[in-house]
């Protein structure tokens, strides 16, 4: 990494302003607002982020339906743009579509598309997409979770079928529910490490869990970390003792995150009580990591967060540890609303996933 390095904001204002949920709380649909959008950049302003000489912002990449169908069905493709002319609707159980939606879920995957690509052409030397509708659900045949289209999914689709960018990458998915849209689009594929860290019910069962692996010739290179609700900072980066020699030994030359930060304490939606540090920490590590493996080439594409609180605080420590700076969480989320540890549990985990590890990775060995 430069000794200075630079950071892409992917920005674009209809991002905090378009696809407003038609339903009112508490319903789950109504948390993916542009509010996510607009507490995150008047947080960034009040922090003078936009005026560090180091930041860059940058607009998404203008894309056509081509591109779209890189990753989706023309079927699903169409059924969005169809609901979304007739004004509204809800598809399925958990997405809610307004007269924006296609064009705004569009432009999300523009928005991925360019924050990897700034990165790769050296603009900079990592990115943050500020992007909605997020996109880690989302499967190529349907939408699903409050995701519309796949962001990270058509991102590394464009990479291999338009600019012919065959390197491997790696996906670290840090949201509290499990990728399981964008976990399919590389189950067989090696050249895509696909690790993700998320609550998991181990009581009613789910999926994500340790012996999701992969298949064919891609077996091993899915790994999940499947956390017991309710986990707060003490537990979290344990994950980093599985990821890290993973990292080393898959050699990626890109490292992506779908950045979630739904383990955020007050979140409606997830169970955790993660604060804005564990995101800092985390930063850090990976930051660290990745300069030794891939010239720091990381790339941040938001998905969850609905705390308008906690989603902003979390993104500027994210920009604050990539930045090399200081970062103290504020007062507030100085609770101690988890009184008892899951560390032994955590651990118990850890374990059994790298005697499964052994199989694939040397560094388990
Ligand atoms: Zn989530």
């Amino acid at each position: 990494m430069p000794a200075i390095n630079k950071i892409g904001l992917i920005i674009d204002e209809d991002f905090s302003s378009k696809n407003i949920p038609p339903y009112p709380h508490p319903t789950f649909l109504s948390y993916e607002t542009p509010l996510r959008i607009q507490s995150i950049l008047d947080l960034l302003e009040i922090n003078r982020i936009f005026v560090n000489e180091r930041i860059t912002k940058i607009k998404p990449a203008f894309i056509d339906e081509v591109v779209l169908n890189l990753a989706h069905t023309t079927y699903h493709i169409e059924s969005i743009k169809n609901f979304s002319n007739r004004g509204y609707g809800i598809l399925g159980d958990e997405v809610f579509i307004t007269e924006d939606t296609y064009e705004l879920a569009k432009k999300a995957v523009g928005g991925a598309i360019q924050a990897i690509k700034s990165i790769l052409d050296s603009d900079v030397n990592q990115s943050f997409a500020l992007i909605r509708p997020p996109g880690h659900h989302a499967l190529q045949e349907k939408p699903s979770g409050l995701c519309i289209f796949n962001n990270i999914a058509n991102a590394i689709m464009y990479l291999r079928k338009k600019i012919n960018y065959n390197e491997k990458i790696a996906i670290i998915d840090i949201d509290a529910h499990f990728g399981d849209g964008l976990v399919q689009y590389f189950y067989n594929d090696p050249s895509v490490l696909y690790f993700s860290v998320h609550e998991f019910d181990f009581v009613e069962g789910d999926l994500g869990f340790i012996d999701e692996l992969g298949e064919g010739e891609g077996l091993g290179t899915s790994v999940n970390f499947p956390m017991p609700l309710g986990i707060s900072d003490v537990e979290f980066l344990e994950f980093m003792d599985v990821l890290e020699p993973i990292l080393n030994e898959f050699n990626p030359d890109l490292i992506i995150i779908a950045a979630g930060f739904d383990m955020y304490f007050s979140d409606p939606i997830g169970n955790a009580f993660l604060t804005s540090d564990s995101y800092y920490r985390f930063t850090q590590k990976i930051l660290k990591i990745s300069e030794n493996i891939c010239e720091s080439k990381l790339g941040f594409i938001l998905e969850g967060g609905y705390s308008l609180i906690g989603l902003p605080q979390c993104v500027y420590a994210v920009i604050q540890a990539l930045l090399g700076e200081e970062y103290e969480a504020p007062n507030f989320e100085k609770f101690h609303l988890s009184s008892e540890t899951k560390i032994d549990e955590v651990r118990k985990i850890k374990i059994s996933l790298k005697k499964l590890l052994a199989n694939y990775w040397s560094c388990f060995k």
